[in-house]
């Protein structure tokens, strides 16, 4: 069994996307620079803007934090984009989400200016990338995609099963997997919370991405032997032997299924860093593209 370090990985591409920044200094031209919107206090939320701007120090790009109260006004929040979209020294820009509940989500998203919207969420890249166009991809499919291409994992003609169908990650990864491309190519099944006999599904999976969000949902009964097992799932779940007060767990049940399968990524250290890298690679280009 192999593990999918996404830790290293991710530090792979940190070392590579900090020698393009250098270049660029070298020729004069000005360093990627990535914003994050952060709103409210949510622990998690501030764990995952916190390593983005720390991965920004790391290769060299400028990044800047917008921390706004849990009670701000969506009007308020628009007006923070806009600002954003308009300021030229921005190159991308995230949201992080999720939003508190007065705060509708898809009217921040879809303000967004695309050509920053270095998270992928906007309908427009979201399109694009349906059709195969050049976008922004969404940060944590194209981390998965990323870690499949560098661990030259065969995807052709395999038989993928995605757990979760959001917006975010199930839906797009599925269209990833499917698409005409190396990673992809790949026969994809899209199982959500409707779906009948899941354990049948499961068990036909050469590939299986679990996006489901409950904390080791999958079991070693529902994967087929030798499968490569991409878990997206993070929950932080209390623990009082740890000094933080708690541990990491992913919707896998690592400790059986690593056992059954051929390839895995763990929890920590899986998908969660190629996700930070991917939203770097996306800067990068946002910047390379204003550069042109
Ligand atoms: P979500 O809660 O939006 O979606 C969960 C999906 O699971 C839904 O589409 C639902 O239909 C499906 N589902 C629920 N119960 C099911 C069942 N019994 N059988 C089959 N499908 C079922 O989740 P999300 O935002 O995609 O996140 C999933 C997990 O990934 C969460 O743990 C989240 O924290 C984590 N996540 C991690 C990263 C990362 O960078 N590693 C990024 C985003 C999300």
């Amino acid at each position: 069994m192999k593990i999918l370090d996404g830790k290293k990985t991710s530090l792979d591409i940190q070392d590579e996307l900090g020698t393009k920044v250098k270049k660029l200094l070298e020729k004069g031209l000005k360093a990627p620079h990535l914003a994050a919107v952060l709103v409210g206090d949510n622990g998690a939320s501030r764990t995952y803007v916190n390593a983005k701007v720390k991965a920004c120090e790391r290769v060299g790009f400028k990044s800047t934090l917008h921390q706004l109260d849990a009670d701000i006004t969506q009007e308020k929040l628009l007006s923070v984009v806009n600002q954003l979209n308009n300021d030229d020294a921005i190159d991308g820009f995230i949201v992080q989400l999720p939003l508190p509940d007065h705060i509708d989500e898809d009217q921040i998203t879809l303000s967004i200016n695309p050509k920053k919207d270095v998270d992928g969420f906007h309908p427009e890249n979201v399109g694009k990338m349906t059709l195969g166009l050049p976008s922004f991809l969404p940060a944590t499919p194209n981390g998965i995609m990323e870690l499949l291409k560098r661990y030259n994992i065969p995807t052709e003609g395999k038989n993928t099963v995605v757990i979760g169908r959001s917006n975010i990650v199930g839906t797009p990864v599925s269209i990833l997997m499917s698409r005409k491309s190396n990673p992809g190519n790949s026969t994809v099944t899209l199982a959500h919370s409707r779906t009948k006999n899941l354990k049948e599904i499961c068990l036909n999976a050469d590939i299986l991405i679990v996006a489901i969000g409950i904390p080791e949902f999958v079991s070693a009964d529902m994967v087929k032997h030798n499968a490569v097992v991409i878990d997206v799932g993070i929950h932080r779940v209390e623990d009082s032997s740890k000094k933080s007060g708690f541990k990491l767990l992913g919707d896998v049940k690592f400790d059986e299924v690593s056992k059954k399968s051929s390839s895995i990524t763990p929890v920590p250290g899986g998908v969660g860093p190629m996700t930070i890298a991917s939203l770097l690679m996306n800067t990068y280009l946002a910047c390379n593209e204003k550069n042109k």
